[in-house]
């Protein structure tokens, strides 16, 4: 049997040949791929800019650079992969974790409580987890009402779109972020990419990621000014070749998505104690198919389910452990933040296998053996 993951890039032969023609280049980094596939995610996502950069976290930490200064305050969300957070202690700023609601998004009515206790507060670094995004009117209302920046983290949401608003447009925010890992929608092996509508954000993003440096053509067309401390955060032009074909496919790859979602969302109507995150969402990019088990009512533990399904070939994986009760973030003084939904929610969760190579046949398989497993089969 073969390993089935809980998520896994899909790459044909046009891939592999677009990638092999940069090869036979004369550019292997940062060249006209890269610009290409930067003017094609500003496109997509109806953006002014894109920045392409060498991951997601490098995004963040871009990011965080042009938004942010040493003891900002951010709102941001227990219920990410790590770098959403770390990127705010990149740049000696304060995250401030704030509970999610039931969708597994961050709870944009407390963050609205925070604002309002707390008139310093600077900005709101929000995850479309799973894919799905965070409710866009009560973004922008946040923005206009407390004068908040908004970073949206798209890691998990390339593609989705909110009633016509589509994820890392930035109608309602300041900058978003993706990431193109190889689990992600789509992929350059590793990668990332920021979006904006801001023309001096998006020079200064350009200047970070080439170690802070502009070309000064005044002086001689070989000499650069460095005037503030950056970093190497370019992304390869055979990585932006792999990408630019990927995006010609992310209307299909989504399509998939969706399709292995209803079948999980069918199958798990008639199932009791095993919920799905949220109902079917059209909108949702399904980066992430989530259900939630009450294990309570089962023969098994969350941990045991976990070991018993590798057995059988089956890798899942829980998203995510809370930020805020990592040890590291634990000897900074957190981890006593009340968050019920969240601590709930981290108990039950689990997400099912959701690519687009995945068979319905091995879809059926991972259903068969959990609900054999969980009723101690
Ligand atoms: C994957 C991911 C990142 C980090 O991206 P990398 O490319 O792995 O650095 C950040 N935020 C979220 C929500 C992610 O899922």
């Amino acid at each position: 049997m073969n390993i089935i993951p809980y998520g896994k890039q899909t790459i044909d032969d046009d891939d592999i040949n677009s990638v092999v023609e940069v090869l036979k280049s004369d550019f292997l980094t940062t060249g006209p791929k890269a610009k290409e596939f930067e003017e094609k995610i500003a496109e997509y996502c109806g953006a002014k800019y894109c920045v392409c950069v060498s991951n997601g976290t490098a995004a963040l930490h871009l990011s965080s650079m042009v938004l942010l200064e040493k003891e900002d305050k951010v709102l941001t969300t227990p219920n990410s992969f790590l770098a959403t957070s770390n990127s705010i202690l990149y740049v000696n700023a304060k995250p401030i974790f704030v509970d999610i609601c039931s969708d597994g998004n961050i709870d944009l009515d407390l963050c609205e409580k925070e604002l309002k206790k707390d008139s310093s507060i600077k900005a709101i670094y929000a995850v479309h987890f799973s894919g799905k995004s965070i409710n866009q009117e009560k973004l922008k209302y946040l923005k206009d009402t407390y004068n908040v920046l908004i970073l949206e983290d798209c890691a998990h949401s390339i593609g989705a779109v909110y009633k016509n608003i589509k994820a890392g447009s930035c109608t309602n925010s300041d900058i978003s972020i993706f990431s193109f890992h190889p689990v992600k929608t789509l992929t350059t092996g590793e990668g990332g990419a920021i979006t904006t509508n801001n023309k001096e954000y998006y020079e200064k993003l350009l200047k970070l990621r080439n170690h802070g440096t502009i070309p000064n053509p005044e002086i001689g067309t070989w000499h650069y000014d460095m005037k503030e401390l950056g970093f190497n955060y370019r992304l390869t032009d055979i990585s932006c070749a792999l990408g630019i074909s990927q995006l010609n496919k992310l209307d299909f790859f989504l399509q998939k998505r969706k399709d292995i979602a209803k079948r999980y969302d069918e199958f798990f109507e008639s199932i009791v104690n095993i919920e799905p995150l949220y109902s079917f969402a059209n909108g949702s990019a399904y980066h992430l198919y989530v259900v939630k088990i009450d294990f309570s009512k089962f023969a098994v533990t969350k941990k045991e389910l976990f070991l018993k399904l590798r057995e059988k070939s089956i890798f899942l994986q829980f998203h995510y452990i809370p930020i805020n009760k990592q040890p590291y973030y634990k000897a900074l003084g957190y981890g006593n933040e009340s968050t019920p939904i969240m601590d709930d929610y981290y108990e039950k969760a689990i997400s099912l296998p959701i690519y687009p190579k995945l068979q319905f046949e091995e879809q059926d398989y991972v259903l068969k053996t959990i609900i054999e497993i969980l009723n101690g089969r």
